[in-house]
């Protein structure tokens, strides 16, 4: 199913308009009244710090530009996905969530961990179709988002499977361009209450953008740690508040963990080499993801050497709470909105 790219409305597009100002608002100022006058005073000083603020601009627009256009990743438009007889899904019973008939683990490997309290599979009765594990459905995209994050308004997209690399980047380079900014606008505004003679319009507009950039670099830090320990911790913003509010619940939901280097590849793409590049996207189709095994087993209610024996509770609808649906026991569910929207 094509992503819908019914996002882009008067009120969707006003925050990406407020990025913009104030991406250009804190760029200006910097190069204006520091980067101008430290031409005319250090020759050498300048070419350095115009270098790293421009390539730190450039990767940020270049991250900005992927990160809004670059489709989420949404469910295939083939039966395998909207026929629950057909396909690797075919021994499936029932159709739209009806009871799991025996362990999800298909003759290809096809693997599917999240599923209702009721055991049946997760469907989107917006798109009308199932969801693959870690999918969920925007409301403000009106389409499901493959391993969604989360929807972002400052990009009007959601951060899902295909542009989650380039979300982090801007977030990192957003808040590098601001911390190189304060570090060495702050000299010139320093420089100009005691050495230089700047006008009080210069004055203002240099503390303007300095403020700016602080309030920026800060918010953008606390962001910033929180989005490389998910990556980490290989799990999303939705996973994370759902993981949170379901604490106690005796049937952990299934881990995605596959080790520190792993889970960053998971993300950032297979090359380490481009792993800070807005190039070279994670490899998979964003429907299945590898599941640590004693986690599935406990998800799927299956001892060991049992692979293809029922979910615990799957016919009775007493078995394992995964997924966002088996919170809250039918959908619409928790995960169907977008959990976290920034
Ligand atoms: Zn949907
Ligand atoms: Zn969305």
């Amino acid at each position: 199913m094509a992503f819908k790219c019914q996002r882009w409305t008067l009120a969707n597009a006003l925050p990406v308009i407020f990025v913009l100002w104030i991406i250009a608002t804190v760029y200006g100022t910097h190069a204006w009244l520091h980067l101008r006058p430290l031409r005319e005073r250090d020759a050498r000083s300048f070419c350095v710090e115009a270098a790293v603020s421009n390539t730190l601009t450039a990767l940020l627009l270049v991250c900005l530009g992927r990160a809004m256009f670059t489709d989420p990743g949404s469910v295939p438009d083939v039966p395998e996905w909207r026929d629950a007889q057909g396909g690797v899904w075919g021994s499936w019973q029932g159709a739209r969530g009806g009871p799991v008939s025996r362990d999800p683990t298909g003759e290809d490997g096809s693997v599917v961990h999240e599923v209702k309290q009721t055991g049946g599979r997760r469907f989107c009765k917006w798109c009308d179709s199932y969801k693959p594990d870690r999918c969920h459905h925007c409301r403000v995209c009106k389409s499901c988002v493959l391993r969604m994050d989360h929807h972002c308004p400052w990009i009007a997209n959601c951060v899902g499977f295909r542009n989650h690399k380039y979300f982090f980047l801007l977030v990192l380079y957003s808040f590098l361009s601001c911390a190189f900014i304060l570090a060495t606008m702050s000299q010139s505004l320093l420089r100009s209450l005691s050495l230089e003679y700047r006008s009080s319009r210069e004055r203002f507009l240099m503390v303007f953008g300095l403020t700016l950039a602080c309030i920026m670099a800060l918010l953008l830090k606390a962001f910033l740690g929180l989005h490389i320990w998910l990556m980490l911790k290989a799990t999303t913003t939705i996973e994370l508040c759902e993981k949170r509010s379901r604490q106690g619940c005796s049937k952990p939901p299934p881990s995605y963990e596959q080790g520190a280097y792993e889970n960053l590849r998971a993300v950032l793409g297979p090359h380490p080499l481009l792993w800070l590049l807005p190039v070279a996207p994670p490899a998979g189709d964003g429907l299945h993801f590898p599941v640590r095994e004693a986690r599935a087993r406990a998800a799927t209610g299956a001892g060991p050497g049992t692979a293809a024996r029922a979910p615990a509770g799957a016919a009775g609808g007493g078995g394992a709470l995964l997924g966002p649906e088996a919170e809250a026991g039918a959908p619409p569910a928790l995960g169907e909105e977008p959990a976290v929207a920034r």
